[in-house]
């Protein structure tokens, strides 16, 4: 079997009165993510780690961010279109790991949901989807409230 990781990273800034999106879950929030996409950093991240697992480059190269084809998108629509290009090479998503860094709203109550989001957009159960969710204790960007990221591990084999 041939068992390959991948790890991803992203990082968005925060804005007043745009949408929050994050693992595909819409939350209620004053700020949102400043991006030519819906900004959806842990999708992002997620997508990023499938690439490298495959070293298929990035997000960056596959949905240029100078294209009016992905303005505005939901980045679910691009994560599926990753899993796509993962499984075209013969290759099956394991598991998937993924922490959300911000410091505000709580986004526990919301976990559950991105899990359920993000599993049907892979198509794998559920239970092969982590989402973790922590503040940076007011340090840093994501403390200041400046900006959120995310960091994702992904296992493929085939
Ligand atoms: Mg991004």
């Amino acid at each position: 079997m041939d068992i390959r990781v991948g790890h991803g990273y992203d990082v968005h800034a925060l804005a007043d009165g745009l949408k929050l999106v994050l693992g595909g879950v819409e939350i209620e929030h004053t700020k949102g993510c400043v991006a030519h996409s819906d900004g959806d950093v842990a999708i992002h991240a997620i997508c990023d780690a499938l690439l490298g697992a495959l070293a298929l480059g990035d997000i960056g190269k596959l949905f240029p961010d100078t294209s009016e084809e992905f303005r505005g998108i939901d980045s679910r629509i691009l994560l599926r279109r990753v899993v796509d290009l993962v499984a075209s090479r013969g290759y099956t998503v394991s598991n998937v790991d993924c922490t959300i860094a911000m410091q505000r709203p709580k986004l526990r109550p919301h976990i559950d949901a991105m899990r359920k989001a993000l599993a049907s957009t892979m198509g794998i159960e559920c239970g092969r989807v982590s989402v973790k969710a922590t503040t940076t204790e007011r340090m840093g960007f994501e403390g200041r409230e400046e900006g959120v990221s995310a960091h994702a591990v992904v296992l493929v084999y085939r």
